[in-house]
C-alpha cells in the first residue's frame, strides 16, 4: 500500500476470511507463511500480525476451548450410547491424531481475528467516551 492510498475501511468479522486464513483487517492478504508459519505483517494492508511479543500464547486458550468443544459433546454422546470403554477413551486420541495440527493452526488465526475485533471495539468505545466527556468539541460555539 502506498502512502497516497486512502486507508481501507475496517472489515467486519468474516468466518470466510478466518477459514481461508486471511488478514482480519482487509480480508485479502494471507496470514500464513510456509505451511503453518505466521507472516510478520499483511502484504496487502501492512496490518501487524504480531501486535506484541508472545502474542500467540493466547492462542493456547483458544485451542483449549476448541478442543473441549470438539471432544466433550461427542464423548457424552458415546457414553449415552453405551459404547465400550476402549472406544470411549480412544476417541480423543484418534480425533487429535487427525485434527491436532488443524486445531493448533486455526486457534492462532482465530486468536488474531479476535484481537482485531476487540481492538476495533475498544477504539470505537474510546471515540464515544471522548464525545460524551467533551460534547462541545467540534461545534463552532465551543470556547
Ligand atoms: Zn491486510
Amino acid at each position: 500500500m502506498s502512502t497516497q492510498d486512502p486507508p481501507r475501511p475496517h472489515q467486519p468479522f468474516s468466518i470466510l476470511a478466518l477459514l481461508r486464513a486471511r488478514c482480519p483487517a482487509c480480508h485479502q492478504g494471507k496470514v500464513t507463511e510456509g505451511l503453518i508459519g505466521i507472516r510478520p505483517k499483511c502484504a496487502t494492508c501492512e496490518y501487524n500480525f504480531y501486535p506484541e511479543s508472545g502474542f500467540y500464547l493466547g492462542a493456547i486458550a483458544v485451542g483449549f476451548l476448541l478442543t473441549a468443544a470438539l471432544t466433550i459433546p461427542p464423548m457424552i454422546a458415546l457414553k449415552l450410547m453405551n459404547v465400550e470403554i476402549e472406544i470411549l477413551l480412544g476417541f480423543p486420541l484418534v480425533e487429535f491424531l487427525f485434527l491436532g495440527t488443524f486445531l493448533t493452526f486455526y486457534s492462532k488465526i482465530l486468536w488474531l481475528h479476535l484481537e482485531y475485533k476487540m481492538s476495533r471495539s475498544l477504539e470505537s468505545l474510546d471515540r464515544v467516551m471522548d464525545r460524551e466527556s467533551n460534547p462541545s468539541a467540534g461545534t463552532p460555539n465551543s470556547p
